[in-house]
């Protein structure tokens, strides 16, 4: 049993992110399982070593550890590059020319998780239309989906399936400025690191069937998932970086760690009151079936 924290270093955690750490955590450790870290600073443009110094920071300061040395996905490029070489040889990959305008058009507007389902002109391109196109342009690279439908069962949130072509469209791969897409990292790093269990935010259930169908054809083993409810700030909206009160810097002002897992382990029906508590004591406590299935509003003074 490996369970694994897969944040991104791109500003302070927040209590969405100690939430999900924290139960993953618990769900390995209390098997007896392994912890594995990785950060996820595959973009350049947000990610910072500084805050990933601070991520592990933080980790360590809400008392979770982690098992072997961390692994940057920044460090990692050349293991993408053969995953995609083995889509590309299957030939899954095509390059996409279309600019943000483009792609507006292009795309029907209800992909389960907001984004837009791509309705695959570039794939159709002849190589005569492509050749100009590639002199002016640096293309992004999509994954070709199949008809299909793809189903999972999640830990918590039960069976979760997608049509892939219809529901989800052909997926970047890798972007135009170079940079491997999170879909294809996290399938291979997962593998590489030897996962066998995901617990993460609900936010990302509607990655599931992608990832399972590139483990699929990267042959890959699949992990078990378990996607946690997520926080919503008190007027329902979701927790996002720009509650800046949630930040963990400006809840170190008023909160010790143990009082801060205290009220954590409450709102996952762990412990009765929100009572200072460590992730180690809390082991024996956990139990998948205790846990919410529903998104909701912590009770926390901000
Ligand atoms: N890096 C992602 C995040 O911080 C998590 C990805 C994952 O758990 O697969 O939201």
């Amino acid at each position: 049993m490996v369970g694994r924290f897969a944040p991104s270093p791109s500003g302070r955690m927040h209590l969405g992110n100690l939430w999900s750490c924290l139960l993953a955590w618990l769900s390995a450790r209390s098997e007896g399982g392994r912890m594995v870290l990785r950060l996820e600073d595959l973009d350049p443009g947000r990610c910072r070593p500084e805050h990933a110094a601070q991520v592990m920071r933080d980790l360590e300061w809400l008392g979770l550890d982690w098992d072997n040395e961390p692994v940057y996905q920044s460090q990692r490029g050349e293991r993408y590059a053969q995953a995609f070489r083995e889509l590309e040889g299957q030939g899954l990959v095509y390059p996409c020319f279309c600019t943000r305008k483009e792609l507006h058009a292009a795309s029907a507007p209800h992909a389960s998780d907001g984004a837009a389902v791509y309705d695959g002109r570039c794939g159709r391109l002849s190589p005569e239309e492509r050749g100009p196109l590639s002199q002016n342009r640096r293309p992004a690279w999509r994954v070709r989906v199949p008809e299909e439908e793809i189903s999972c069962s999640d830990r918590l949130q039960g069976e979760y399936s997608e049509h892939l072509a219809r529901d989800c469209g052909d997926f970047i791969l890798r972007r135009s400025d170079g940079v491997y897409a999170y879909q294809l990292a996290v399938v291979v790093d997962d593998a590489a690191m030897g996962v066998t269990q995901v617990v993460r935010g609900r936010d990302l259930l509607s990655s599931v069937p992608r990832q399972l169908w590139l483990q699929e054809k990267l042959a890959l083993p699949r992990p078990e998932y378990g996607h946690l409810p997520l926080l919503l700030a008190p007027d329902g909206r979701r927790l996002a970086k720009r509650d800046r009160d949630l930040e963990l810097g400006r809840l170190q002002e008023r909160y010790t760690a143990r009082s801060l897992v205290g009220v954590l382990a409450h709102a996952a029906n762990l412990i009765d009151r929100p009572e200072g508590i460590t992730p180690r004591e809390l082991i024996p406590l956990f139990s998948w079936d205790k846990l919410p299935r529903e998104d909701f509003v912590l009770d926390i003074e901000a």
